[in-house]
């Protein structure tokens, strides 16, 4: 709720948001915010805000925020309200007689990218200090996860390469699989400035999005490619660079492995790679494929940003790595103005990775089967580490299906909405006997809880939250939490019920242990961030200042590695009963499932969601624009309106899925990326008909 009256204090803190990570100025009247202001120094947004950090944390006051613990003996039976210490001694007594039954790895964790590093590197600590197993994964796997893996095995390391300022350098732009513009507007009004100063632009997205053709903007090359060829449009654009000798031989032989170059230059060279041939499955005129290769390698300094139009595919690792690929055969790595830039969608899905989440790795990317890391937590943390990989969330819903998982503590997360194939996800929690929901709202993965935490907003919590480009930004507690504890409190007062020897006074003493354990992290404490305002990791000895670039002298992981990308077509395929293809984003003043946005007293963020259809597929079908139609798929079907647009090619769809009334996950498929799970959310093969509503 917006206030009238005048601010007595101000306090600096960073939007819950996406992953552009803004600072803004809570200006606030004792416990109420009178505005938030975008922050001028803020060195992520220097003054800039986009709508959703500006005017919509009214969620945190709203009256369906659940201020009080609740359990219940069966997922039928009412809640009942309980103390929050009745609630600790409930969770400890059920998880350790789950383990007792079923075995140590009957249960896990999940953390969220709404929480800050020190919320999520407290619960993979309980994970692994107190469940004694490695089942702990994190909401990243339906979004960058294969970021995570793709970069990593091209350069080390899965961070995005550049610093937001990096653009203000660039002559050249790739924009794939992303909507800066709706997604992070921020970066998107940055990027369009350096476009209206005369940088080129090449977007490949099946959908017209704002950039292609926007006032004082117009890309030089639109490949509207077909969903789920991104790996065929990639190699066909390294086909061009190759066989016309327009590659920086300089760059590769100082920076990468020229044995393993020529083989993968031989590999994209093959005449079934070239975009003449392609064009059979992108669908897009192979002149335009070549004019933007020729473009991208010629233009300058080069920058590739992408988004989940990129990760949410059967092959999102496989693109990921293809454009690690370009960028090096162009030798756009390691100075201002290029790289390779994940455009995350949450405000620290940055920080959620580095911070452990994965059930592979430990804070910092390192690999739990790796005994000097595992050493270095197990005298800390005075326990023995599993040193198996454990369970990732679709891995933990097989296993809970299958009767051998049984115990869930998910932080900040609805993996009901949010994960793939609804009615899998609700029968794996279902079967589970103590799932434990901390969060906000009663959401849709609370209907299937048997305890509730009440979980606090980003008004109430000290913290960091890492943004897209790898800076770590203070998060300072505005308000008293209405719950009553800060989430951090939460997870250690759940571990110190289940007899973990815990004592932190403030995060402030988390971040310190993540700073001596994680090279990463070395320098970094909350005494400093006060000192420099924010900083990109690595920030350790040897860069003490932070890195706003990476890979400046040589790779993380030495040389730079080209690997053979080779397109698969995804098993899912239209046909006779469903012949569209559904790809999915959002809008500007919404964000993921709603749930904060929705809760804001603003009318203007009530827009819903529409089914974007090609007029000649809408005229093939009787539609009207705003009519109901029925979207259906072989996973299920949802209704919603009509909105008649050339957006969109022929033959493709497009919704939105901020609404939880249209249930877009009840219409994508199981299909996942092939190295991570990532689902393949952006793929879907439909039929629209007339509807006469819900
Ligand atoms: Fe900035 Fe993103 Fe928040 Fe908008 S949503 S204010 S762009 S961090």
């Amino acid at each position: 709720v917006i206030s009238i009256g005048q601010p007595e204090h101000s306090v600096v803190t960073t939007c819950a948001y996406c992953g552009v990570g803004c600072s803004f100025k809570a200006e606030m009247r004792g416990e109420e915010v009178v505005r938030m202001v975008p922050w001028k120094d803020g060195q992520a947004n220097r003054g800039h805000s986009c709508v959703k950090g500006r005017f919509a944390y009214g969620y945190s006051t709203h009256q369906d925020r659940i201020l009080n613990p609740m359990i219940r003996a069966k997922i039928s039976d009412p809640w009942r309200e309980v103390t929050w210490d009745e609630a600790f001694a409930h969770i400890a007594t059920e998880f350790k007689r789950l383990q007792y039954q079923y075995g140590r790895d009957s249960i896990g964790g999940i953390t969220s990218s709404r929480c800050t590093n020190e919320e999520t590197y407290l619960v993979q600590k309980l994970v692994r200090a107190g469940f004694g197993n490695n089942n702990v994964d994190t909401c990243a796997r339906v979004c960058h996860s294969p970021t995570g893996y793709g970069l990593g095995q091209a350069f080390g390391t899965s961070a995005g390469t550049q610093n937001f300022d990096s653009v203000e350098h660039s002559d050249v732009v790739i924009v794939i699989g992303a909507n800066p513009t709706d997604g992070h507007p921020v970066f998107g009004s940055r990027l369009k400035k350096r476009l209206r100063q005369g940088a080129k632009l090449i977007v490949i997205d099946p959908r017209r999005i704002d950039l292609v053709r926007t006032p004082h903007v117009e890309a030089s090359y639109h490949l509207p490619l077909k969903p789920g060829t991104n790996v065929a449009m990639m190699t066909a654009l390294a086909h061009v660079i190759v066989t016309e000798g327009l590659f920086d031989e300089t760059f590769i032989r100082e920076r990468c492995d020229w044995s393993e170059f020529e083989d993968w230059a031989a590999f994209v060279a093959e005449p079934q790679h070239s975009p003449e041939e392609t064009e059979k499955y992108t669908g897009v005129p192979a002149d335009l494929v070549r004019g933007a290769a020729r473009l991208f390698a010629k233009g300058g300094n080069g920058a590739i940003y992408y988004g989940l139009g990129v990760t949410e595919h059967s092959q999102g690792s496989t693109t990921v790595m293809a454009i690690a690929n370009l960028a090096m055969v162009t030798g756009n790595i390691g100075r201002p103005g290029v790289g390779v830039n994940p455009l995350r969608g949450q405000n620290n899905v940055q920080g959620s990775c580095d911070m452990g989440s994965f059930p592979h790795e430990l804070p910092g990317y390192r690999h739990i089967s790796d005994d000097a890391t595992r050493d270095i937590f197990e005298k800390l943390w005075g326990v023995k580490l599993a040193n198996e990989p454990g369970l990732r969330i679709p891995n933990m819903l097989d296993a809970a299906v299958d009767g051998s998982f049984k115990g869930l503590y998910i932080q900040g997360e609805d993996i009901l909405q949010s994960d793939p194939d609804t009615k899998h996800v609700a029968a794996g929690l279902a079967a589970m006997e103590c799932v434990v929901v901390h969060d906000l709202f009663l959401n849709e993965t609370a209907n299937y809880a048997h305890v509730f935490l009440p979980g606090s907003t980003f008004l109430e919590k000290d913290g960091t939250f890492t943004n897209a480009e790898r800076r770590i930004n203070r998060v300072r507690k505005v308000m008293t939490p209405r719950n009553g504890y800060g989430d951090w409190e939460v997870t250690q007062k759940m571990a110190q019920a289940m007899g973990l020897d815990w004592h932190y006074a403030h995060p402030s003493e988390i971040m310190d242990e993540i700073a001596a354990t994680t090279p990463s992290f070395a320098l970094v404490s909350y005494d400093y961030l006060e000192k420099v305002g924010s900083v990109q990791w690595p920030c350790n000895e040897k860069t003490p200042l932070g890195s706003p670039i990476m890979h400046v002298d040589g790779f993380v992981r030495g040389k730079g590695k080209f690997i053979r990308t080779e397109y698969v077509a995804t098993d899912e395929r239209t046909g006779p009963r469903f012949p569209l293809l559904l790809t999915t984003g959002r809008i500007l003043s919404q964000y993921n499932v709603g749930a904060q946005t929705r809760r804001t007293e603003n009318v203007v963020w009530h827009a819903e969601d529409r089914l974007e259809i090609h007029p000649h597929d809408a005229e093939q079908r009787g539609i009207r624009d705003g009519d109901w139609v029925r979207l259906s798929s072989r996973s299920g079907d949802t209704t919603l309106r009509a909105l008649i647009t050339d957006r969109v090619a022929p033959g493709v769809v497009y919704t939105t899925f901020h609404h939880p009334d249209t249930q877009a996950n009840v219409i994508t498929t199981d299909y996942s990326d092939w190295a991570t799970n990532c689902p393949e959310y952006k793929v879907t093969a439909v039929q629209v008909s007339p509807s006469n509503g819900p």
